[in-house]
């Protein structure tokens, strides 16, 4: 194995008995490794992996942002999202039962006994965040119905680890992330619009795309913003 370096990325290579080169980027650290075929020389390799610099930069921002999660402690200014925005955390001591309420732009206060675990208050937020999006999920689906002349038969919110929504075709089912009341409210409409457009396609193709591109042109600019945010469920 050697390295090379490409735009102050170094590459691991290694030659194999293989016919096609082969291209991986490693969490946590963001590793790129390229397998080549024994006859390629290394101009060919830094050709290669030039035109795959787009793709590795994109792979190695994910695992970076996903070392970023931090676990959540429910410690006093701790940072928590909502509709894209960062508040620091308020704890206020209660003896009633628990709550939680957004305070101007800056703060969200969560109301708890003392003795609360971190099981309670993580749910207790979860559910609070699962409340924000049934509040806001209704007229949203209805307004996508009235556009795209269609009905969604069922939808919920689940938490998940690796996706931000799913949808059942033939079913007209819809699941949303429950992590998506985290992210910009532009997010969660391009998440339930590309499920609700796969009633019409279900494959990611041309006609996929463009039915996007009909419904929410800035759809590729909201789809990166996302990339960028990991999927964490927890
Ligand atoms: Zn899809």
């Amino acid at each position: 194995m050697y390295q090379i370096t490409i735009n102050d990325i170094v590459v691991d290579v290694i030659r194999k008995d293989i016919k096609n080169m082969h291209l991986a980027v490693y969490p946590p650290s963001g590793r790129v490794r390229i397998a080549v075929p024994m006859r390629v020389d290394d101009e060919a390799i830094r050709l290669f992996t030039i035109s795959k610099l787009g793709w590795i930069k994109r792979h190695q921002r994910k695992f970076k942002s996903q070392e970023r999660i931090p676990i959540r402690e429910f410690k006093e200014r701790e940072s928590h999202y909502f509709q894209g925005q960062r508040y620091l955390l308020r704890i206020h001591e209660t003896t009633g039962a628990g709550r939680v309420e957004l305070n101007g732009n800056t703060y969200l206060d969560i109301f708890i006994k003392p003795d609360a675990s971190l099981a309670y208050k993580t749910n207790l937020l979860n559910e609070w965040y699962r409340s924000q999006l049934k509040e806001i999920l209704p007229e949203m689906i209805s307004h996508w119905e009235r556009k795209m002349d269609l009905q969604v038969d069922f939808w919920g919110i689940k938490q998940m680890k690796t996706k931000w929504g799913s949808c059942n075709i033939s079913q007209k089912r819809i699941w949303l992330n429950l992590e998506l009341a985290k992210t910009p409210l532009a997010c969660l409409e391009y998440v339930l619009v590309h499920e609700m457009v796969h009633f019409f396609e279900r494959h990611h193709n041309d006609r996929f795309k463009a039915l996007l591109d009909h419904y929410l042109p800035n759809w590729r600019q909201v789809k990166e913003e996302l990339n960028r945010i990991p999927v964490s469920g927890g």
